[in-house]
């Protein structure tokens, strides 16, 4: 197989428990490069323990997931390293309430890529500018909307420019009138070609910028479908329920 087409991030057997419960059971998800898979579910399915496995914020219990073709270890240098590479967005914007924008932006480049302050102040507002809040660079997250905090905080993990995005319900926790500003960012990332694991309840977001649609339900992967197909008739009993409720 030649390099292109080898996946960027791969979990094959990825199982996980915490006590005696099965969070993550059998997982192999294979994601391409510029590929948008949008993870879907029920609440408790795993999809937050995935996305946290995959940039190995959380221990695997066995299986492998490799990041552009390395193994993620269990720790060390190489799991800082890899996990640098592969940006990260909650549900809660989380962040650095005692840093403005800028600083929010600049501090990763500066401290863990050794940057100097104006060329990661100069990268950072150039971020800023991408995703619409240039103009709130020296203000404090709590003077931000949550729309415009959640769009920082997408530009704070653009800023140390990984190799892939994973979202973890990015715009659960925002207003209404809040969500679409998030999701067109996130959009125009898809469409620039990023690599980008997303975890929401937007169905829009799913049918219109996923690659495929991934549903969860107890700890496993019920489907793997383009979304076409997906929301054109789903097969499995629990993926037809879950849709239910939410469309
Ligand atoms: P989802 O994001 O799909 O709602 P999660 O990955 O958050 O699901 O959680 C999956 C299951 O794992 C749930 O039953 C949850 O209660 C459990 N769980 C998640 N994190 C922990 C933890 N740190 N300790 C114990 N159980 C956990
Ligand atoms: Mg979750």
């Amino acid at each position: 197989m030649s390099r292109s087409a080898e996946p960027l991030i791969e979990l094959t057997g990825v199982s996980k428990r915490f006590g005696s419960v099965p969070v993550l059971q059998d997982i192999d998800l294979s994601v391409g490069r510029g590929e948008v898979v949008v993870v879907i579910g029920p609440s408790g399915a795993g999809k937050s323990t995935l996305c946290r496995a995959i940039n190995g914020l959380e221990t695997i219990d066995s299986g492998t997931v490799t990041i552009d073709g390395r193994p993620l270890p269990a720790e060390g240098r190489e799991l800082a390293r890899l996990r640098a590479e592969v940006g990260m967005v909650f549900q809660s914007f989380n962040l650095f309430a005692h840093h403005t924008v800028l600083g929010n932006v600049t501090l990763a480049p500066r401290r863990i890529r050794g940057h100097h302050q104006d060329e990661a102040e100069r990268a950072a507002r150039e971020l800023l500018d991408r995703v619409g809040v240039v103009g709130q660079a020296d203000k404090y997250p709590r003077e931000l909307s949550g729309g415009q905090q959640q769009r920082v905080a997408i530009a704070r993990a653009l800023a140390m420019n990984p190799k892939a995005m994973l979202f973890d319900e990015p715009t659960s926790a925002l207003d209404p009138e809040m969500i679409n500003e998030v999701l067109e960012v996130m959009r125009q990332l898809a469409a620039e070609g990023m690599t980008m694991v997303v975890v929401t309840h937007e169905m829009g977001f799913a049918r219109s910028a996923a690659d495929r649609v991934v549903f969860m339900a107890d700890g496993r992967i019920v489907e793997d479908r383009p979304p076409g197909e997906f929301f054109s008739g789903p097969h499995s009993p629990r993926a037809r329920d879950f849709l239910a409720k939410v469309l």
